[in-house]
């Protein structure tokens, strides 16, 4: 019968760990008394140790769980002593004054303001002198509330018991034996709870306090009947050194008094006697759990497997897996994406960056040029052949070509590719399932760009190098000619469409195009007179005026600056219209002879190839580099760093997952507490229930 409890003390602890409803329960035995009634030397003296967390302040905070665990000896070698507390994997604690001062501690971290806390301490005992025993040690309930313990600390415990004293626990109500049991606080709460002291055992302490025949008609329980009856210790004795515990003064003291406590054979008396007593009683309390226990872990594994069945059909995961294929999704992820970064579509984007640079170019150089208009007659004119043209034309191109290559083509075009990238680093890390995972999507992101910026330098440079011969010379063969010529007549018309679209869109705010036709007449007209201001001011030598203010304005001052910008778009719109013209005249056409009179075309030719050459380079130092490194660092510094902890805790951030793990974890549980509850029964052929004295 002994490996009974045993067994039954490991289900319940399984149990407790499946969930803390009260469901699924196997009695404990829990301990109740005031403050000073002599609860922890009783419950030191059943351990033989001194453990408990000791001091004026009431110490014990949150309950103990305390899990005995009877080791025989093997071998004939004595078995060694030792605590565990599970949930703190400080492993084998194997000095008692150690596992005081663990307790003592995480007593002192419940904040004052708290005082109890309701969160157990779990704490397992090895030792060959302990029997199988499951106890809760609560804190005392508080007979005077003192200055430093606040009010409603009273009621605290009280509830904190209560909760505790329910059914099936058994309650060993701990009481002194120099105070009249009508003042016990535990043998009030327990009658509340269990009136005919079914579930409840008396300990009587201190009897070395009373005189015999006192202590024997308490121990009778005549006045305050106990179905399971009292039994009565001594574990300090009043002489005796703190910190001894008085087996022998125990012993002696009863036999010296043989005449009061063996009167009858119904007393019992001694720390041993009391050991045993909490052993039948929590073993039979057990046996006839058994039954309902098993029927109720029955039904919740019923339960679970049916969940199990319907939410993930039976499918098994682990925290490991899930891990596992994160980390496959997300490569297989990026190298889909990779597609974006194909040579052609970089090149694309490349030279779409190098077409904005051109028109930059062309701006600053040719369109704010008074003489541009002259480049379009030139084209026109037959007569004028390409070496006629005036140099100053060829050295405008030559200045144009040169602020093009020199515009820091290498740097540009590497960070637009390494802000491609991040961006898709970035949404990858923000997306399904990493934004259940924010840490580990930060580590994500943290190392790919820190690769990246080690590649950005180099990369850079290596592209400025490579397009250094165009920086001197770029040769432009007919058939690329014709290729820049007819992709900068499409660009120029977007352009035109663009500002076209601008346009319309002043004309419609300002309120139709009279409207904007007379704005822009009085936008002329300030113009002018500003003019002749400032030249009557110069002759006069006076400072030259201020502009108009704004609120001396014929119109709203927001329309005239619409009508200053509609007509920088009508300037901007005749260039480019003389420009078209330009490109698509015969001469332009002819090819890259004239390309002084058509720097458009020579332009785009040259953007072309630098965009070329930058793809090239960029693949091979930056592209390659990053798609080879990014996968080996998935693997370095997000999967091969993590531990066991690491990968149940990253696991459990995905809420999805963490149901999944639960409900499996839960399932798995219940069959193997099902499994040990199936092999008791099998096992207690003989179903005689455990004799209860009294
Ligand atoms: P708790 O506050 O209920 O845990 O009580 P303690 O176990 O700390 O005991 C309170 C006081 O009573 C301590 O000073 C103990 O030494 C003393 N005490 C406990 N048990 C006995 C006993 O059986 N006999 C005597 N004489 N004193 C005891």
């Amino acid at each position: 019968l002994m490996h009974l409890t045993r067994k039954l003390i490991e289900i319940r602890t399984m149990l407790l760990s499946i969930d803390q409803s009260d469901t699924l329960k196997l009695p404990s035995i829990v301990v109740i008394g005031s403050q000073s009634s002599g609860k922890s030397s009783v419950l030191e003296s059943i351990v033989g140790h001194e453990f408990l967390p000791k001091g004026n302040n009431m110490v014990t905070r949150r309950p103990i769980e305390l899990t005995l665990v009877h080791t025989p000896p093997s071998a004939g070698k004595p078995s060694e002593e030792y605590g565990e507390f599970p949930a703190l994997g400080l492993g084998k604690v194997k000095s008692f004054s150690e596992i005081q001062r663990v307790l003592t501690d995480l007593n002192l971290a419940v904040p004052a303001d708290q005082a109890v806390s309701n969160d157990p301490i779990d704490l397992r005992i090895y030792s060959p002198n302990v029997p199988d025993l499951t106890m809760i040690d609560l804190p005392g309930y508080v007979q005077i509330a003192s200055m430093d313990q606040p009010e409603s600390l009273r009621e605290k415990i009280s509830d904190l018991c209560n909760r505790y004293i329910q059914e099936p626990n058994l309650i060993l109500a701990v009481c002194a034996a120099d105070v009249d049991l009508a003042n016990s606080p535990a043998l009030r709460a327990s009658r509340k709870v269990d009136p005919l002291g079914l579930r409840t055992i008396g300990v009587v302490t201190k009897m070395d306090l009373v005189p015999p025949e006192q202590g024997a008609s308490i121990l009778a329980g005549n006045r305050y009947p106990l179905h399971l009856g009292y039994v009565g210790v001594i574990s300090k004795s009043a002489g005796a050194k703190p910190g001894t515990i008085v087996r022998q003064a125990e012993a002696d003291f009863f036999s010296n008094n043989r005449a009061a406590f063996g009167a009858t054979n119904s007393l019992m008396v001694g720390t041993d006697t009391l050991r045993k007593r909490l052993m039948d009683v929590l073993e039979s309390s057990m046996a006839s759990s058994l039954h309902s226990i098993t029927n109720a872990v029955q039904l919740e594994l019923e339960e679970a497997t049916y969940q199990f069945k319907v939410q993930y059909n039976d499918r098994r995961i682990s925290a490991e897996s899930y891990v596992a294929e994160t980390m496959d999704a997300l490569k297989a992820r990026f190298k889909e994406a990779t597609q974006q970064f194909k040579k052609p579509i970089i090149r694309q984007k490349l030279k779409a960056m190098l077409d904005d640079k051109v028109m930059d170019v062309l701006e600053q150089l040719y369109w704010l040029e008074k003489r541009t208009p002259e480049l379009s007659d030139i084209a026109a004119d037959p007569k004028i052949k390409p070496q006629d043209v005036d140099a100053f034309w060829q050295h405008k191109l030559e200045a144009a070509s040169s602020l093009l290559t020199k515009s820091g083509v290498g740097r540009d075009a590497t960070l637009l590719v390494a802000d491609g990238l991040r961006g898709l680093i970035d949404s990858i890390a923000a997306g399904e399932p990493f934004n259940h995972h924010p840490s580990t999507a930060d580590r994500l992101i943290e190392f790919s760009h820190a690769i990246l910026r080690d590649r950005i330098g180099v990369t850079a440079d290596q592209v400025e190098n490579c397009i250094k011969p165009y920086k001197y010379e770029v040769e432009v063969d007919p058939r690329e000619w014709e290729i820049g010529r007819t992709q900068s007549v499409d660009l120029f018309e977007k352009e035109v469409t663009m500002c076209e679209t601008k346009l319309k869109d002043i004309r419609k705010k300002v309120g139709g195009s009279r409207r904007l036709g007379y704005l822009i007449g009085y936008v002329r007209s300030l113009e002018q007179e500003d003019k002749e201001r400032r030249a009557k001011a110069k002759a006069a030598r006076e400072p030259p005026p201020p502009p108009l203010p704004l609120e001396n304005y014929k119109y709203p001052a927001a329309q005239v600056l619409d009508a200053r910008q509609a007509l920088l778009y009508n300037d901007r719109l005749s260039v480019l219209k003389l420009r078209l013209a330009a490109l698509k005249s015969k001469r332009c056409r002819a090819g890259p002879d004239n390309d002084s009179l058509c720097p458009e075309a020579f332009l785009n030719v040259v953007a072309d190839k630098l965009a070329y050459t930058s793809t090239m380079f960029i693949n091979i130092e930056l592209l390659d580099q990053f798609f080879y490194q990014f996968p080996r660092e998935i693997d370095s510094r997000l999967l091969y760093d993590l531990d066991r902890k690491e990968i149940v805790q990253f696991a459990s951030e995905n809420p999805a997952v963490k149901a999944h793990l639960d409900l499996q974890e839960r399932k798995d549980k219940l069959e193997e507490v099902m499994k040990q509850l199936t092999s008791l029964s099998t096992l207690r052929t003989d179903p005689q229930p455990a004799q209860r004295r009294n």
